[in-house]
């Protein structure tokens, strides 16, 4: 049987959140009988995005209510 799992791929400070926050990919592991195809990443979030899309300014692409801003895609200085 396949198997999905989140996993954490990036961690940085954010300043909306005013703390330290995870982008996070969903793994999907092939099932055992079918290994050929290898583990696919099938979906992305912030791990606070939720608590984020509850507030009312905007915040950024993984809360869903700023597409333009996206906090894990800057570079650091
Ligand atoms: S959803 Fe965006 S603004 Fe909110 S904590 Fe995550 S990275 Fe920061």
């Amino acid at each position: 049987m396949a198997v999905k799992v989140w996993q954490e791929i990036k961690v940085q400070y954010c300043e909306h959140a005013g703390g330290e926050v995870a982008l996070e990919a969903e793994v999907l592991y092939p099932d055992e009988v079918m290994p050929e195809s290898g583990p696919r990443i099938v979906a992305h979030r912030c791990s606070r995005g939720a608590e984020c899309g509850l507030l009312e300014e905007a915040s950024c692409v993984w809360a869903g209510t700023n597409p333009n801003y996206d906090p894990f895609a800057e570079k650091a200085d």
